[in-house]
């Protein structure tokens, strides 16, 4: 459902983030990136979310055919993504529970549904004894609960996620595994970028490590590699 082939990224700096890069993903596949800091990893996760276009190659979701998709059919691309983003961005003078219809509003007509998939979103996260909370009362670890219950309200079949656990404790850390576990036995796919050694070695999944933007290890059930 995600086929990258020769996939290559340069900034307009001059910047060569990605230099050939190539593979396909299958839906229900759970994915770990990792590499050292610099390697490309969010480069890779900003092309598949369309924050950033590919120079050349081809990237291929579903039947949107990424080097070629025109700019206003990005929204409906995304539509299809659950995207959790590196910086945890809620809005503070809303609720948690109004944060997820907020932006579900942009996707979702029918006001009913809407509130429907808010509170089941929160229902998975576990969040639901916090949906009148405003973001700043909450943990950082219940925080990223809660984008993470935003970026799957509309049930997208593609969750990537940016180091999701990465300002969090191992406690936190856990949970937030133990989501993305649940989302990805509903038949999600999960693709995140981690540098968080001891997750990638203990919940074995498939793993893509970059360096210096190429692939340099694919392997399934695959452990952290060496240290950076
Ligand atoms: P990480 O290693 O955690 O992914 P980085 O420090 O590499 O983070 O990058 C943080 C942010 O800054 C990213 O959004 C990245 O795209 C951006 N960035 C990194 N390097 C540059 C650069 N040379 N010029 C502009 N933006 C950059
Ligand atoms: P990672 O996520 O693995 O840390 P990035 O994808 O952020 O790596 O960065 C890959 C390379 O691209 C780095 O050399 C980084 O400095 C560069 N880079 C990232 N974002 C930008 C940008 N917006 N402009 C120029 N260079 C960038």
């Amino acid at each position: 459902m995600i086929k990258l082939t020769n996939v290559f990224k340069k900034y307009n700096n001059g910047t060569w983030a990605l230099k050939g890069i190539s593979c396909s993903i299958r839906q229900g596949e759970f994915i770990y990136l990792v590499g050292p800091s610099g390697a490309g990893k969010t480069t890779l996760i900003k092309l598949l979310t369309c924050e950033e276009r590919l120079t050349k190659g081809e990237l291929q979701i579903g039947n949107a055919n990424l080097l070629h998709l025109q700019e206003q059919r990005i929204p409906l691309l995304r539509r299809q993504l659950g995207i959790v983003p590196q910086e945890v961005l809620l809005l503070d003078n809303l609720s948690v529970y109004k944060n997820i219809l907020y932006s579900l509003q942009a996707v979702e007509a029918n006001r009913k549904s809407m509130k429907q998939k808010a509170l089941e979103a929160l229902e998975l996260v576990g969040m639901t004894a916090y949906q009148h909370a405003l973001p700043g009362d909450l943990s950082q670890g219940q925080q990223q609960k809660v984008v993470i219950a935003r970026a799957i309200a509309n049930r997208p079949k593609i969750v990537i996620a940016d180091e999701p656990t990465g300002s969090l404790d191992a406690k936190s850390s856990i949970e937030i595994m133990r989501i993305f576990y649940q989302l990805n036995q509903l038949g999600t796919t999960i693709m995140m970028a981690t540098h968080n050694s001891t997750i990638v070695n203990t919940i074995r999944y498939r793993v893509l490590e970059i360096r210096n933007g190429e692939i340099i290890r694919d392997q399934l059930s695959g452990n952290y590699g060496l240290p950076s």
